[in-house]
């Protein structure tokens, strides 16, 4: 067991109200923080330890080790609850074409299942690994990862394990695209899911999640996947209004799904629906520029409404290939009409909540000690300097002892 204390911080986000300025973001200034480094360890093998000590600067109890935060920023690690990062091949060339003016090719995603199934475990294995390190380095601490790059029995199961491998937060999403083989017969598809897919599938998966969307699943076929998901343990998740109005975020508040993603196009029925219910709205803006979309989601209409927003990546080779959730902040500022601090709630205890997690998002006694500084000496800076590199890990990929590095 190793205790460091985190001296000297110039703005600590505790996202607890009571241990800061007794705003959400529980904002306290000239803090210090106290880590037990423990000796837990995560699926892919970093420390976790847990936050034990929370208070002003200079006053903290005695502690193994010392680091010298100078005035920096210092909050919870990113939770970043809805990826696809296991799929193998890129679509470099189809955004660019896009950019240029083609049309949006539907059955983009088709190109991607063709070179995930042709991939190996360990090709699936080392781009997952890659791409969570380069999550990590921008000052993500938790990842959902998605399967749905399969679409057979086979290749979902294979991609579950995969991400198995990089955290612990893995959903199966064998109804994002009925599989070529059932082009002609989209019942037979969700037979498959429901079926030999889900028992090959459910043993590896927390989550269970349905893309909503006219050329993908309707609201029946949601309804059944969903449900007989549950039934094996599995919390929902939800794909939902993302190209247009549709019936996915009615689907998802009324099977207490977790959350309901992209919520780009909603009526006012489903923003009553999404603020008086346990189902987080959680915004992947990242998919909105990526893929030009004229729309982008209304934070700041479900925000009054009093729904709870969270903020993610949607990490995914063809419409929003970024691991950056600062990227993320600042375009939720820039246009869904979100303040820079409730973009960092949304992207922090947000992302928790939509994964229904009290030991992330926040830095109160007991949390797991995942800690983002940044590079500068508030929050704010996130959506206030956009593109630039201000986050990194404070202690959620480093070992006992090395927490010191960077300074
Ligand atoms: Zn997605």
């Amino acid at each position: 067991m190793t205790t460091t204390c985190y001296d000297r911080i110039g703005e600590l986000i505790t996202n607890v109200p009571e241990l800061g300025d007794g705003s959400v973001l529980g904002l306290r200034r000239d803090a210090a923080i106290v880590v037990d480094h423990g000796d837990g360890t995560t699926p892919d093998g970093t420390t976790v330890g847990e936050v034990v000590w929370v208070g002003d600067a200079g006053s903290a109890p005695d502690a193994d080790e010392r680091v010298d935060v100078a005035g920096r920023c210092v909050l919870p690690a990113f939770v970043d609850s809805h990826s696809h990062v296991v799929f193998g091949g890129d679509r470099a060339e189809e955004f660019a074409a896009r950019m240029a003016g083609q049309p949006y090719a539907a059955g983009g995603i088709r190109t991607t299942v063709a070179a995930t199934r042709e991939a190996d475990d360990q090709q699936l294995l080392a781009r997952a690994r890659s791409l969570v390190e380069e999550m990590r380095r921008q000052g993500t601490g938790t990842v959902e990862v998605k399967s749905g790059y399969g679409a057979d029995v086979a290749t979902e199961a294979r991609s579950l394990w995969v991400a198995r491998q990089v955290t612990e937060e893995t959903t199966y999403l064998g109804a994002h695209v009925v599989g070529p083989e059932y082009a002609d017969d989209p019942d037979g598809y969700v037979r498959l899911v429901t079926g030999e897919m889900l028992d090959a599938c459910a043993p590896l998966a927390r989550w269970i999640d349905v893309f909503v969307e006219d050329g993908a699943f309707d609201a029946d076929q949601a309804r059944e996947i969903l449900a007989v998901g549950q039934a094996r343990g599995l919390g929902a998740r939800v794909h939902a209004n993302q190209l247009g109005p549709g019936p996915g975020v009615q689907v998802a508040v009324e099977l207490d799904a977790a959350s309901a993603d992209h919520c780009t196009h909603l009526s006012d029925g489903d923003v009553d629906a999404l603020a008086s219910s346990d189902t987080v709205a959680t915004l992947v803006p990242g998919a909105d520029f990526c893929t030009r979309s004229p729309v982008y989601p209304d934070g700041r209409r479900l925000l009054d409404a009093g729904a709870t927003v969270a903020l993610a990546s949607d990490c995914n080779p063809g419409t929003s290939y970024t691991s950056s959730v600062p990227f993320v902040i600042a375009l939720a500022v820039r246009e869904c009409g979100l303040t820079p601090s409730e973009a960092v709630w949304a992207a922090t205890a947000g992302g928790a909540a939509s994964l229904r997690r009290t030991d992330v998002g926040h830095l109160g006694v007991g949390a797991r000690a995942d800690l983002t500084v940044l590079d500068a000496p508030s929050h704010l800076h996130l959506a206030y300097r956009p593109g630039v590199p201000l986050a990194r890990p404070l202690t959620s990929t480093t070992a006992p002892g090395a927490s010191a590095s960077g300074f």
